[in-house]
């Protein structure tokens, strides 16, 4: 057991949460209940995650796609449905985006990263400014559908492969989520392979005419182990229990562009 204030303290602090621009609101996005024990983890905030969540007795939920962005403009429809569920049930929702994708420890692309045990690694793709994902050397050179399928084994779902380059690869880039058009990044910096989330219509062609090779792993599959790894924060530093939440998303891609 935890008190809500300290737990958004570990968060905020780990995360870098109020440095990092965005155009999710990170960090406490709604407040709960005060004394926090167990937390549920999902990649999305939406009321499958949050009924999950209470019927688990977490009383908090961490999402990486949380409910407020820069824009709402009005607690009504869907927004207020979501607001009077987690009300009703003194859940705290705390949600973290950019801060989590690019964290060299927690990150949703450093963990891709290391299950690929990619050596020198260094900070790749820019995004407004900002480096999101990871580039590295795998320790053996390898076909894009092996990588794909033992990115698959760790993290579901049925990955796309778009083979344009060569054959086996070496130098690949990570990027996770909707971030398709960083294929060209991924090329001007000599990757041989650039794996992503979500496969986007123009990706297609972007590939072939640049000669890229391309991993899709789906946007929600990209995207489960940043929040995983939270979990195991708060239960080595503040003895909370944790609960993946697992809810429903496309297998390999779709979705809105976050
Ligand atoms: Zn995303």
């Amino acid at each position: 057991m935890a008190d809500r204030d300290a737990v958004v303290g570990l968060l905020d602090r780990t995360l870098r949460i109020r440095e990092i621009k965005d155009t999710s609101c990170n960090g406490l996005q709604v407040q709960g209940a005060a004394e926090v024990r167990r937390v549920g983890l999902a990649v999305d905030a939406c009321l499958e995650a949050y009924e999950k969540a209470a019927a688990a007795g977490c009383q908090m939920v961490i999402a990486h796609h949380g409910l407020i962005w820069t824009g709402l403009t009005s607690v009504s429809g869907r927004n207020y449905q979501h607001l009077r569920f987690l009300i009703e049930h003194e859940m705290n929702l705390y949600a973290a985006h950019l801060p989590l994708d690019l964290h060299e420890e927690y990150g949703n692309n450093i963990a891709l990263a290391r299950i690929l045990e990619l050596s020198d690694i260094q900070p790749f793709g820019d995004y407004h400014g900002l480096l999101i994902g990871y580039r590295g050397v795998l320790p053996q050179p390898a076909a894009p559908q092996e990588i794909a399928d033992r990115l698959a084994a760790q993290i579901g779902g049925q990955p796309i492969v778009l083979q344009n380059g060569r054959e086996l690869v070496r130098r690949v880039g990570i990027v996770s989520g909707g971030a398709g058009d960083m294929i060209e990044q991924a090329t001007a910096a000599g990757l041989d392979c650039y794996i992503t989330g979500e496969p986007m219509h123009f990706c297609y062609q972007l590939s072939r005419e640049l000669g890229g090779n391309v991993i899709f792993l789906g946007h929600y599959h990209s995207e489960q182990l940043g929040v995983q790894a939270l979990g195991r924060l708060l239960t080595e530093k503040l003895g909370l229990e944790s609960v993946f939440l697992e809810i429903g998303a496309f297998t390999a891609g779709g979705g809105n562009r976050d």
